[in-house]
């Protein structure tokens, strides 16, 4: 097995292109700037710290996860969604350029697909900008026939929306879908649309995804603090182990 590539203490990424997802979303496609491509290897799911020393008084850091795939060697790619009066995410959608430096550590954290203690049907339930660590899981699946070394059964996304002009990464989502074990669902929560549905996620809509079948499965859950605490508790209710439950909070 090849070592694990590690680059220590923080690096220089050089933006290499800036792709608009939506109005308010860009991905940003980062290269090392001394060596070029991705320096590092990562697991769907983490994510980088970025720090920027010019924007505030002080340093500020934020973090961001990486929504393209382990297994793309070129370059790393992270997703951004502008928050209302948002310093960093403001500066990344609408101020960055190709060229540009950003400096930034990792990767970090630990929600991701684990095969030897997660359950092999993973059900990943996201809102807005809550969708990129799924965006990660589901490419490198679908590219590279694993994830994280082993071969989950099944992926449902679940992925909720405002309306249509917010689908970040929708010609995604629909090529992942011809894959045999992915489906996708999506849910519009201000804007009645056919093809999709309408409302935020609930234990309504998990369980008419699911069709009433919770066992076997690992969920991952990832957006706004309402949605982390009130799906665990619905899900702890239909019997799933708090450790086949993993969540990870974008504040
Ligand atoms: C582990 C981790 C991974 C993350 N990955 C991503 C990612 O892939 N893509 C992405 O777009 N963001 C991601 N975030 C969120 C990101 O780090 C910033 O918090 C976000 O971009 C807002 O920063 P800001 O400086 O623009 O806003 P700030 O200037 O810090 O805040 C401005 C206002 O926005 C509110 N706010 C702060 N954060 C959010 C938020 N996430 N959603 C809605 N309102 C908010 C604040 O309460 C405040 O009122 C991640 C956060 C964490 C902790």
């Amino acid at each position: 097995m090849e070592p694990k590539r590690i680059k220590r203490g923080w690096m220089n990424l050089r933006i290499d292109k800036v792709i608009p997802e939506t109005h308010d979303t860009k991905t940003l496609y980062l290269v090392d700037a001394e060596e070029g491509g991705c320096v590092f290897d990562y697991q769907p799911g983490q994510y980088l710290t970025f720090r920027f020393d010019h924007l505030e008084a002080k340093p500020i850091v934020r973090s961001y996860t990486m929504s393209s795939s382990p297994c793309q060697k070129t370059h790393i790619e992270v997703t951004v969604k502008t928050v209302p009066h948002g310093v960093v995410s403001h500066y990344l959608c609408e101020k960055v350029k190709e060229g540009d430096i950003l400096r930034a550590r990792g990767p970090i954290g630990r929600f991701g697909y684990d095969p030897q203690k997660n359950a092999p049907r993973l059900v990943m339930i996201g809102a807005g900008s809550g969708v990129t660590p799924f965006i990660s899981m589901l490419r490198e699946y679908t590219r590279n026939g694993s994830l994280a070394g082993g071969a989950p059964q099944e992926m449902i996304l679940i992925v909720s929306y405002r309306s249509e002009e917010d689908l970040i990464s929708w010609d995604l989502l629909q090529e992942v879908q011809q894959h045999l074990n992915v489906k996708v669902v999506v849910t519009l929560s201000r804007q009645h649309l056919a093809g999709f549905r309408f409302g935020r996620i609930d234990g309504d809509l998990l369980s008419q995804v699911l069709g009433g079948d919770f066992s076997n499965r690992t969920f991952f859950l990832c957006g706004p603090e309402g949605m982390l605490s009130a799906l665990p508790l619905f899900l702890g209710e239909q019997g799933v182990a708090p450790t086949h439950i993993l969540t990870e909070s974008f504040f």
